[in-house]
């Protein structure tokens, strides 16, 4: 069994995928080719937004995204404290300080309440200047933007939506990507919209950032001539054929993936409400099921059912076994376990099930079957 089955995903799709490969390398146009800004266009139109950029991974839109907003050293940005590295390190790597927030334990997102609380702090010890919040998708499902723009509009902070794990994911009617001021996403296989490589997208609606975003992955060019470099940019370029990947998959993921994985999330919480802490999708919000993910009772109960599972030929996930506070890159912040109750309790208490839109009913009874033995034990 696979955690995520990308075999059965390429299987439905393999004429599409095989002839885009084919036809970029017919086209000889491997760098920023056509289907490049096809894919721009489609996924703008998709979330809601003017502008998209493609670039060449989910890391590197975050750190573009706040390049284009001259954050740099003296910056606080805030962001979970559970979610993965990059949501933190885009900030580190330019030298911009993160400040690490609890999550809401029903939701695994960041907490608006602690987020509030870390704002007013690092006000009071005016030693870093609070520039912006980077709220994480996590697992699929939007962070609390209802809650969390309020705040940034009074504190006059830019958001960076991290969708990386978000897209495809919805606050009533508004689509995942059109949350920030600024939105980044990844293709990165296992997301929910993920090519055969590395790969990532930035929204916008601000032409003067789109422009700024397209001069930075390609090395800080200017818009006119390529040999004349405006400022210090990147390399970070979406490769042709990654686009020419996404294209057919994106499709997919629109005409039926998005709402076959929301099934196979209802089939989970059927059999699992009555026994296990199952994932909490709020009033109004909708979730892409990066991960479908419960809570146990302890460490000891939630090692013991991914041992169980995995004896049982059935993979399973921690995402994630440590916060971002207790990672060793973080060490010199000299932060306790004492502001994460939540994040701590996550780490030890959460498992991620195989989740994807080609699983079927009678692979989630067997899942199933397996655990309740277990918990009846
Ligand atoms: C995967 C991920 C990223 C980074 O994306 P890559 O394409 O792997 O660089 C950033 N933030 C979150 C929350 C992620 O899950």
């Amino acid at each position: 069994m696979q955690f995520r089955d990308l075999g059965a995903q390429y299987k439905a799709l393999k004429p599409e995928i095989d002839a885009g490969i084919q036809a970029v390398i017919d086209s000889n146009a491997f760098i920023l080719g056509k289907p490049v800004t096809e894919l721009e266009n489609k996924l703008a139109a998709y979330v809601g937004r003017k502008y998209c950029v493609a670039c060449a991974n989910g890391t590197e839109a975050l750190q573009l995204a706040l390049m284009a907003w001259d954050i740099g050293p003296g910056d606080a940005v805030f962001t979970s404290d559970f979610t993965y590295f990059a949501s933190a390190g885009c900030a580190s790597i330019i030298g911009a300080t993160p400040i690490l927030v609890d999550i809401d334990l029903t939701t695994f997102n960041i907490s608006p309440e602690a987020l509030e609380t870390e704002i007013k702090r690092v006000i009071t010890e005016g030693k870093l200047k609070p520039k912006a919040i980077i709220p994480v998708d996590l697992f699929g499902l939007p962070a609390d933007y209802t809650k969390i723009l309020p705040i940034a509009k009074k504190y006059g902070l830019k958001v960076l939506e991290d969708a990386a794990q978000g897209f495809g994911g919805r606050i009533n009617d508004q689509i995942a990507c059109s949350f920030g001021d600024i939105s980044a996403t990844s293709f990165f296989p296992a997301k929910p919209l993920g090519c055969y490589g590395d790969g990532g997208a930035i929204f916008t609606d601000d032409e003067a950032i789109d422009a700024r975003l397209r001069s930075l992955r390609a090395g800080g060019k200017s818009p006119l001539d390529k040999y004349d470099n405006r400022e210090i940019g990147m390399n970070s370029r979406l490769d042709t054929l990654q686009a020419a990947i996404l294209l057919p998959k994106f499709k997919a993921f629109v005409d039926y993936e998005l709402e076959a994985v929301n099934k196979v999330a209802k089939w989970y919480d059927e059999r699992l409400n009555d026994r296990f802490v199952i994932p909490t999708i709020p009033e109004g919000f909708y979730s892409s099921w990066a991960q479908y993910t419960i809570l146990l009772g302890s460490r000891e109960e939630r090692d013991a059912m991914q041992q169980h599972l995995k004896e049982k030929g059935i993979p399973s996930m921690v995402y994630y076994p440590r916060g971002l506070h207790q990672q060793a890159a973080y060490k010199w912040m000299g932060l306790t376990d004492k502001p994460y109750p939540n994040t701590v309790a996550a780490t030890k208490r959460v498992l991620s099930l195989p989740m994807h839109p080609y699983l079927t009913e009678d692979v989630v009874e067997k899942i199933v079957g397996h655990m309740v033995a277990i918990a009846h034990d």
